[in-house]
């Protein structure tokens, strides 16, 4: 298992956390979603074909917001 490195919120600063979620009896797949604790501010979430591609993605989302946003 790879250790996921989360950026701080890009709104707030504060600490955000994945979220995962499915959907019982629906094939939509695997949802993703970075949810800050703090303000609640939250990525776009995504669906995808497993928990790990949709984590990937969700993470580097929010991350490189992060990242804009502090340069
Ligand atoms: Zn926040």
């Amino acid at each position: 298992m790879s250790e996921i490195k989360l950026k701080p919120c890009p709104f707030c600063g504060g600490v955000a956390q994945l979220n995962y979620e499915r959907i019982t009896g629906e094939n939509k797949g695997f949802w993703a979603q970075v949810i800050c604790r703090k303000c609640h501010g939250r990525s776009g979430g995504t669906w995808a074909g497993s928990y790990s591609a949709a984590e990937r993605k969700e993470v580097n989302t929010w991350n490189r917001r992060a990242g804009e946003q502090n340069e």
